[in-house]
């Protein structure tokens, strides 16, 4: 799929309602949204089968919308996607030709249901787009991503949608980012399609969320639009209008996803980012000679390892001196946390020994 959503658009917009209400609000809204996007949406969204967190709201039209979103998307030529979360799901979406399936985050937690969704895609040649789990598991979406490869399904990509989290924060669903870059590491094949709408849960921080996501390199966005955002039956205060999606996607600078090299003034600032690269790693190694010999002297006095005290004086003078260069405190207790980490692993086997 990296193919055909490249081949198609940089970036690749999947567009259309977080849930399809009824035949005349698809078709209006679809067509609205084509009118406004002026050529940026290459796909139309719209789910069928709501997978809500409480019982009794609106759960989703079920099959008979299906025919009301396919039928708009081919009004305006555009190919149609919808959440499957079952195998009759994915019988009744290709029945009524649906072209792209997408899996829904809280189906990727569980991979008895993705495998049976995998398991019902056998031999069927369709793209299949897999929103990443509610909690920020890497190794958990990736696993999803490994039972569509293993079906034989070739047309894969990934929605990030954010991560539930408990703590109270300005998003529905906080980015993380660092896992879909890490994802972005491991597989660079998959393409990445950034859902803003589920992130920032807001209308408010759909544009920001999705200048982001396009400085990050990422290569599409999935936003939720709605003909009348306020009185839709499913996520009214994240969902925009078709005018308002135009507005941010004419306005998103789009980057260049790679570099051209013969960009000397950036070729120069990275060799010197890889130097000092170098100097912190070998700085780290240094320091854990230090701590080996700091164990061994621990062991002849049966000290313990960790001394609570001086770990707290480590990480005040830290945050003191990174404060003043300007380095935010979280970013420092987690990279002491890290050493501190390592560090005690090589007491511990110091100690062992
Ligand atoms: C949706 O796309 O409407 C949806 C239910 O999203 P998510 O699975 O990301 O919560
Ligand atoms: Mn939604």
């Amino acid at each position: 799929m990296k193919d055909w959503a490249k081949a198609t658009a940089h970036p690749f917009v999947i567009a259309g309602p977080c849930s399809a209400e009824g035949e005349e609000q698809v078709m209006n809204t679809v067509k609205e949204i084509v009118h406004h996007a002026n050529g940026k949406v290459q796909m139309i969204r719209a789910g069928i089968w709501k997978p809500r967190t409480r019982p009794n709201s609106f759960e989703g039209v079920g099959e008979i919308g299906l025919p009301w979103v396919k039928n708009a998307a081919r009004a305006v030529g555009l190919p149609v996607s919808v959440e499957v979360a079952n195998p009759e799901h994915v019988e009744a979406a290709l029945k009524n030709e649906i072209d792209v399936l997408w899996i829904g985050a809280r189906t990727t937690v569980s991979p008895f249901a993705i495998q049976e969704i995998a398991d019902s895609l056998k031999g069927v040649d369709i793209p299949v787009l897999i929103k990443n789990p509610i909690n920020p598991d890497l190794e958990l979406w990736i696993g999803a991503v490994e039972r569509f490869y293993q079906s034989g399904l070739k047309k894969l990509g990934v929605i990030h949608r954010g991560f539930s989290s408990y703590e109270k924060t300005i998003y529905r669903n906080p980015p993380m980012w660092e896992i879909p870059i890490e994802l972005r590491r491991r597989y660079p094949e998959i393409p990445i399609i950034v859902d803003p709408s589920h992130m920032g849960g807001t209308r408010d921080l759909i544009y920001m969320l999705s200048q982001q996501a396009m400085d990050m390199g990422f290569d599409g966005l999935m936003i939720e639009s709605h003909q009348n955002p306020d009185k839709a039956w499913s996520d009214a205060k994240q969902q925009i209008t078709p005018e308002r999606l135009g507005e941010i996607l004419n306005t998103l600078i789009i980057r260049e996803p790679k570099v051209s090299f013969d960009n000397h003034s950036l070729q120069d600032l990275r060799s010197r980012i890889d130097r000092i690269d170098d100097y912190i790693i070998e700085l780290l190694c240094e320091r854990m000679g230090i701590s080996e010999n700091i164990g061994e002297l621990k062991k002849k006095n049966q000290l313990a390892i960790h001394q609570s005290e001086r770990w707290a004086q480590i990480v005040k003078r830290a945050l003191e001196k990174g404060k003043t260069g300007g380095l935010t405190e979280e970013f420092i207790l987690k990279l002491f946390q890290q050493v501190h980490n390592e560090s005690i692993k090589h007491q511990t086997s110091v100690m062992e020994k």
